[in-house]
């Protein structure tokens, strides 16, 4: 079966891949694996120095690699510069830190001497979404290769140049061979790979059904799993807020990647006082911004990346707005063959419709007013999810106690949620479980051993 990408801005097939025949995977798993009996002895300092050179390389290929994911899914020029950068700085992150993050951890007991060291697992299998299509795959693989670790990908079926690419990057920096690879394969292909008993982990970014589908066969044959699964970020907008900064920041987070984030604002939560002032600068501000093709140098949003998503985005709209939600700007399919949605929001929003219970992956704002603090933190928990969330108010002390009664991975004050490569990140609920990055994030896929020394 082959595998195609297609341009999200005029519906035109890029390129046809193959994919790999089962024959092939099996070899792949067993190169990689063989590969991990050499890269898990390896020195820090070894590692380290391939992970500079990847970080270089993804410097030298920035702009290519930028144009790809704006030909494969939609995402501006700019955005793609920003993201491979991001991979960049990750790698020479993780090659300066990890020896900190994995030094033994000793402990005090009636032993002479008692620690935990730090091992690694072996070949652990990725799924990855297209939305950050390097971004997601280096925030798993440059701590799980500075661990001992090898990797193996199975990318978005619409996203295959971006896999490979990986892997040339991989191959380029003058990694050992096979230490990464990338899997041409669909969904449903990804069970009988997770059988396999030379993958040792899997990691999975993408929707909660996915993650449900994958952790369950995970589960089911004892191999940990770390999920990043889908959000719908409430952002708390206090009365006694810098207006002007809550509505600039709220705006560029709901269209980030032209809406297409998991820790994108879904969901705007002013309290009454300041609902009416909100709305017309939160507004003006979707307004203010450029829909268009993703390699002309003003764009502010794509299109959506797939045509099949951004219908389902708008079927979640047109439920929304028929079981009573009001749209003040955009809630229309532009014509031709495309994948375009414009700036959209919602308000009206109630318990029960599509803009308030599920995650709308899209430039789609839900907007749903509370009359106070209390009824504010209760709307915003009161959701599935449970990934990011936001407070804007002039007051730190009173937007730290609010970040810690939010039902969230990560909670920042006056700022977007982002992922940095120091901190770690993930989800509760059905936002999934585990942590990427970070010292957390590096030690999920590590055998923590304690050695006892009478
Ligand atoms: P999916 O969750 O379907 O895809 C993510 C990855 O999982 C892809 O590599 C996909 O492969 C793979 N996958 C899907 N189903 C299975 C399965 N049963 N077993 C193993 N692997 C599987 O996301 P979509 O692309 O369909 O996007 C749909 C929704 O997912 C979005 O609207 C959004 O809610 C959420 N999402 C969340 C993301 C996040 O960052 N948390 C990122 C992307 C999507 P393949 O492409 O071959 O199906």
């Amino acid at each position: 079966m082959a595998i195609q990408s297609v341009n999200p801005v005029n519906g035109k097939m890029i390129k046809k891949y193959s994919s790999h025949t089962p024959a092939q995977v099996l070899k792949k798993i067993g190169q990689t694996h063989k590969a991990w009996q050499s890269w898990k002895l390896t020195t820090l300092q070894e590692r380290a120095a391939c992970l500079k050179n990847i970080s270089s390389v993804l410097y030298k290929q920035r702009d290519e690699l930028a144009k790809l994911m704006a030909l494969e899914m939609g995402k501006p020029l700019k955005a793609g510069i920003a993201e491979i950068e991001k991979c960049a700085v990750a790698c020479d992150y993780y090659a300066q830190h990890s020896e900190e993050f994995l030094k033994d951890e000793f402990i005090k007991t009636d032993a002479s001497k008692s620690f935990a060291t730090f091992e690694p697992l072996g070949v652990v299998l990725a799924i990855m979404p297209w939305n950050f299509p390097f971004w997601q795959v280096f925030r798993f693989l440059a701590p799980a290769l500075m661990a001992g670790n090898c990797g193996l990908l199975k990318h978005a079926s619409n996203v295959p140049g971006c896999a490979l690419a990986i892997e040339n990057i991989i191959n380029e920096a003058g990694l050992p061979k096979f230490v990464f690879q990338t899997l041409l394969i669909s969904g449903e292909e990804v069970a009988s790979v997770i059988e396999n008993p030379m993958i040792k982990a899997v990691t999975l970014t993408g929707s909660t059904e996915a993650g449900m589908k994958v952790a369950s066969k995970a589960a089911s044959l004892i191999k940990k799993t770390v999920l990043e699964l889908g959000g719908s970020d409430p952002y708390i907008i206090l009365e006694d807020a810098d207006l002007e900064l809550a509505a600039t920041t709220c705006v560029e987070s709901r269209l980030i990647n032209s809406g297409q984030s998991c820790i994108a604002a879904k969901r705007f939560i002013p309290v009454k006082a300041i609902e009416k002032e909100f709305i017309a600068l939160f507004k003006e501000k979707m307004l203010a911004k450029v829909m268009g093709d993703p390699l002309e140098e003003g764009t502010d949003i794509g299109p959506q990346a797939r045509a099949d998503l951004r219908d389902q985005l708008h079927e979640q709209v047109t439920k929304s707005i028929e079981a009573g939600a009001k749209c003040i700007i955009g809630g229309k399919v532009p014509a031709g063959k495309n994948a375009f949605y414009p700036p959209t929001i919602l308000t009206n929003i109630k318990k029960g419709m599509p803009a308030f219970d599920e995650e709308l992956f899209g430039p789609v704002a839900s907007i749903i007013p509370a009359k106070n603090e209390e009824e504010a933190i209760k709307i915003a928990n009161d959701s599935t999810f449970g990934l990011g969330a936001a407070v804007f108010t002039r007051d730190l002390k009173r937007g730290e106690g609010i970040a810690k009664q939010l039902d969230a991975g990560s909670c920042f004050i006056n700022e977007l949620v982002k992922s940095d490569p120091r901190l770690p990140f993930g989800g509760i609920k059905q936002s999934g479980y585990g942590r990427e990055l970070g010292s957390f994030g590096i030690r999920e896929f590590v055998n923590i051993k304690t050695i006892y020394v009478k």
